[in-house]
Parts: C-alpha cells; sequence; structure tokens
C-alpha cells in the first residue's frame, strides 16, 4: 500500500491529520521542495534538502530533523512505494497554534508532509520545444524563498496556460526573471543570459546543473538580467526545472525564437543534461 511522510513516520494518505489551523493551510507559512527519481534513483538530493534547510532558515523556521534523517526519509519513501520514474514531493510548516499571524510563542512543532508520484519525462516537449507566454511579474520580492505561497506563480500559469503556453515566463517591468515554476535563459550569439541568483529568482537546482553542463560544453554565461525585447531577439531561448529539465522555447507570445525549432546549443546542453541524470532510460 502506497506510504507517505508525516513527520518521521511513513503513514498510510488516510492516517495524516493536518489541523485546520496549520499555518501552512491557513498563511502558506511553510517551505517545500520537489525532488525528481530515476529508475529509482533521487537526483540532486543534497542540493535539494540544503535549500529546504535554506528556505526554512530564511523565515526563522526549524525543521526538527537532521538532514541525514530527511534524506533516510526519502529514500524510505520512494522504496515502500516502489517509485521508478516521478517525484518526491515534500513540505514543512510551522506547524498548528490558534490563529495569529505573528509566529507562536512558544514556538511549535513544524510539521513535515511528503508523498510520491510518478510521473514520465516530457519526452515529446523536450523534443519539439514549447510555446511560453510573457506575464507581469506580480510576486513578493522574497523569490528565493521556496514557499508554500505560490499565488503569484498559480495566476502566472493560469494566464499562460489560458493562451496555449506551456508556461508563463514572467517579467517586472521590461526584466525578465524567471518562470512561474521554472528558470528562463536566452543565448545570443554564442553567449548564455540567465537572470542573476538574487531575491528576485529561486536558485534553482537545475539552473546550478545546467551551469556547469556550459562550462563543459564551452558555452559562456553571463549572469546578468535581460529585457523582454531581448528575449524575443535571443537565437535561442530555454525554462529548466527539476521536472522539465532543459526544455527549449520555440516561441515568446507570438514571435517565433530563432528559426522557431530548438537551438544547437540547447541541444547540446540537453544532452550535457543528460548524460549526468542517474539512468538514462527514456521513462
Ligand atoms: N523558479 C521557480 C519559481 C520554481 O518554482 C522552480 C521550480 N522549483 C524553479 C525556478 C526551478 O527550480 P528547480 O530547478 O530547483 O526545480
Amino acid at each position: 500500500m502506497e506510504k507517505v511522510l508525516w513527520n518521521d513516520q511513513l503513514v498510510g494518505r488516510d492516517d495524516v491529520h493536518i489541523s485546520i489551523e496549520d499555518r501552512g493551510y491557513q498563511f502558506g507559512d511553510g517551505i517545500y521542495e520537489v525532488v525528481k527519481v530515476y529508475n529509482g534513483d533521487v537526483f540532486t538530493a543534497t542540493e535539494h534538502i540544503d535549500r529546504l534547510y535554506a528556505s526554512a532558515d530564511k523565515i526563522g523556521m526549524a525543521i526538527p530533523y537532521t538532514k541525514d534523517v530527511l534524506h533516510h526519509l526519502i529514500h524510505q519513501l520512494i522504496e515502500v512505494n516502489e517509485l521508478g520514474t516521478g517525484i518526491v514531493y515534500l513540505q514543512v510548516t510551522r506547524g498548528y497554534s490558534p490563529r495569529n499571524h505573528a509566529f507562536p510563542t512558544p514556538a511549535v512543532e513544524a510539521v513535515i508532509t511528503g508523498y510520491t508520484r510518478e510521473s514520465a519525462r516530457p519526452m515529446q516537449e523536450l523534443q519539439t520545444g514549447v510555446p511560453v507566454c510573457l506575464v507581469e511579474d506580480v510576486r513578493w520580492l522574497r523569490c528565493d524563498i521556496k514557499s508554500l505561497n505560490l499565488l503569484g506563480n498559480v495566476m502566472a500559469k493560469q494566464y499562460a496556460v489560458e493562451r496555449g503556453g506551456f508556461e508563463a515566463v514572467q517579467h517586472r517591468g521590461e526584466v525578465i526573471t524567471e518562470g512561474s515554476s521554472s528558470n528562463a535563459y536566452g543565448i545570443k550569439n554564442g553567449t548564455l543570459y540567465t537572470h542573476p541568483v538574487n531575491n528576485l529568482i529561486l536558485n534553482g537546482i537545475t539552473r546550478q546543473v545546467i551551469l556547469d553542463c556550459c562550462e563543459e560544453i564551452g558555452l559562456p554565461v553571463v549572469e546578468e538580467a535581460f529585457t523582454k525585447q531581448q528575449a524575443f531577439d535571443m537565437d535561442e531561448f530555454f525554462i529548466s526545472s527539476t521536472g522539465i529539465e532543459v526544455m527549449p522555447v520555440t516561441r515568446i507570445d507570438e514571435t517565433p525564437i530563432g528559426d522557431g525549432t530548438p537551438g544547437k546549443w540547447t541541444r547540446k546542453l540537453q544532452q550535457a543534461f543528460e548524460a549526468k541524470l542517474p539512468q538514462q532510460l527514456h521513462v
């Protein structure tokens, strides 16, 4: 039977009891991670767990287990659920106490939940590339925290989906920041451009892997913000995340990028990325 994580226990889904006054439920007062699993092997789990603790730290929340315990619980969850290729979702909320915006005093125990889900790699989209839509980035100014407050991201994504877009690429004024759940990159004259890591974007784990890939394939990287107009003029464009890997973008709004097909550097990055995956089965 499928098990889910509830604090440090693996239990049946129906055995999880979350208070309606859980601060994650009431305020979005919590953080999360999505870790990818390829053929039963977790990919970049250490980086994801480190980021989870970093997010907790940034919101003044203590995770009541060590990183090693979390690693172990994730592995156990994958094993008992016999997960092949898919994700582990993990979230930690500040716990529950009578509704009050201020943190509970004394602090209450954080609530951890997690589950696995089978999901195939998006092989077709990785091959053909996808269209995206530009949308104003109306999120808060701490996008570096992987917070449960995703309403800005949800609204952006829905805007894109309603216009036939695969993803929303956000901009603050003229400057491209990131996707609703992905990082964004353009390639012009053999150089890769992407927004610098600061409070306006999430420091994607896939982004970090991709920057290593750039070095391997000899693609220079400039971590500087670029504008909407520059985005339209890029030779190549792509987005990345744990779930979508290196996803070519062939159209931004009505404008085809390059010749409207995935570019050659993007293809090289896909290959370099694929070579880092635990096992290279297309499942
Ligand atoms: N930016 C945002 C807003 C995201 O939600 C995600 C997905 N977690 C990313 C970037 C990409 O991060 P990662 O590569 O770690 O999945």
